[in-house]
């Protein structure tokens, strides 16, 4: 089969990878995106596991900070210290953007700084209109566009504001030594964090979209802003230091109903719904999706992503779309703080599974049903 001329919606890391990879096996790509590289709002947390998967993505490491242990501060105030089996590195996500653009632009990928307004199918593959009016014929549509992807919002059955996670959050230029900071709140749904990188500090808090007014959410970060002197700065405001962006946090319904693909077009990345429903990240999923269609796609089979997202998302998202609408209850973050505070188990628990480390699943009942037994009697 003959390469295909690649229309990529968005340069994040699941439209620039995928672009490498193609553009890297001859195809011709073309990559659109008005923002890329920018400094997205992303906390920017990445697994070691990602060095395990893309050996290609060593250089990234240089750009981020490693963190070995995590700190939580409980919806009771406590403070419970865990160390991470594996460190979680926070990069700077415009670093991270440019990096993986020169990548991509170096294996011969083509970049158009410009927004993608509109779209049609035609008999051969698709028409791109870009926000000049210039319009692309391609043979094949990506949409790495994001959570609020137009290509799956045009292309996909559509999702709910459940389906949403929405965060606001922003970054202080500032080298601090501080670790990895999760907060829970009396009464809420969701968590905060404050994580420094090599040169900033990112702070910021997410829950169920449509759940909280931004005035609550912003009260909470100036509440951790507060406890974090370091910082250097407690008043956090909405526009200027903050700023809004939903993560794909899927319902079991929403997964189950989730279509990828079709003839000459396919999802990737957090436009496929691919992030982790309960934490939200996503940068590892935006790689392995991208790099599943690109496989495909230069296998000149790419008829079977819709089948091979499925067994990805068996594979990682299906069990915590199940156990997600159960972390977003306040009543199950009491438990969860009391299992910390009181469990050495689900302390060492959560220091494999924080960092994104692999643990099996009956290893994770176990200790949960060992950190049940340590939490109540
Ligand atoms: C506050 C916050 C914190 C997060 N923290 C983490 C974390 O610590 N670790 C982690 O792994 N994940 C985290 N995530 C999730 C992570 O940011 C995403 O999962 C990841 O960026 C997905 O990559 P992507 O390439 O699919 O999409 P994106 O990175 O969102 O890239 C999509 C790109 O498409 C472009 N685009 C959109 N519409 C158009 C259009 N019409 N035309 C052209 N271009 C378009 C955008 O400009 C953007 O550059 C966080 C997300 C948020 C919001």
């Amino acid at each position: 089969m003959k390469p295909l001329k690649t229309g990529i919606i968005g340069a994040g890391p699941a439209g620039a990878w995928l672009a490498s990879r193609l553009a890297n096996a001859g195809f011709e790509v073309i990559l659109f995106d008005p923002r890329a590289p920018w400094k997205k709002p992303c906390a920017g947390g990445l697994y070691t596991v990602i060095w395990d998967e893309f050996p290609e993505l060593e250089p990234v490491k240089t750009l981020g900070l490693a963190g070995h242990k995590a700190r939580l501060v409980t919806v009771k105030n406590d403070t419970v210290e865990i160390d991470f089996t594996r460190p979680l590195y926070i990069v700077d996500r415009e670093k991270l953007g440019e990096f993986l653009l020169d990548q991509a632009r170096a294996s011969g990928a083509g970049f158009i700084p410009r927004k993608i307004e509109a779209f049609s199918q035609t008999d051969s593959g698709f028409e791109i209109s870009d926000e000049r009016g210039e319009h692309f014929q391609i043979d094949f549509l990506v949409g790495a566009d994001g959570a609020s992807s137009l290509a799956r919002r045009r292309l996909a059955p559509g999702w709910s504001k459940l389906d949403f996670i929405f965060t606001l959050s922003g970054h202080v230029d500032r080298v601090v030594n501080f670790p990895l900071t999760f907060y829970f709140f009396p009464g809420f749904a969701g968590y905060g964090w404050i994580f420094p990188g090599r040169d900033a500090v990112s702070i910021g808090i997410g829950a169920k979209a449509g759940q909280y007014r931004a005035e609550e959410m912003i009260g909470l970060i100036n509440q951790m802003a507060g406890s974090a002197p370091e910082l250097g700065k407690k008043e956090f405001a909405l526009g200027k230091d903050l700023s809004p962006a939903m993560i794909p946090g899927l319902s079991l319904r929403t997964l189950r109903n989730q279509k990828v693909a079709g003839k000459n077009w396919a999802l990737v990345g957090d436009a496929a719904g691919a992030a982790h429903p309960v934490s939200g990240g996503g940068i590892h999923n935006a790689f392995r999706t991208a790099k599943c269609l690109a496989d495909l796609l230069i296998a000149g089979t790419p008829e079977l992503y819709q089948e091979k997202f499925w067994s990805f998302c068996k594979e990682e998202l299906l069990v915590p779309c199940l156990w997600g609408p159960l972390f977003y209850k306040t009543s199950m973050q009491d438990l969860f703080a009391k299992m910390m505070v009181r469990s050495k188990s689900a302390r060492i628990l959560a220091g494999e599974l924080l960092p994104g480390g692999k643990v099996k699943r009956g290893k994770v009942l176990n200790a949960l049903l060992k950190a049940l037994a340590e939490t109540l009697f």
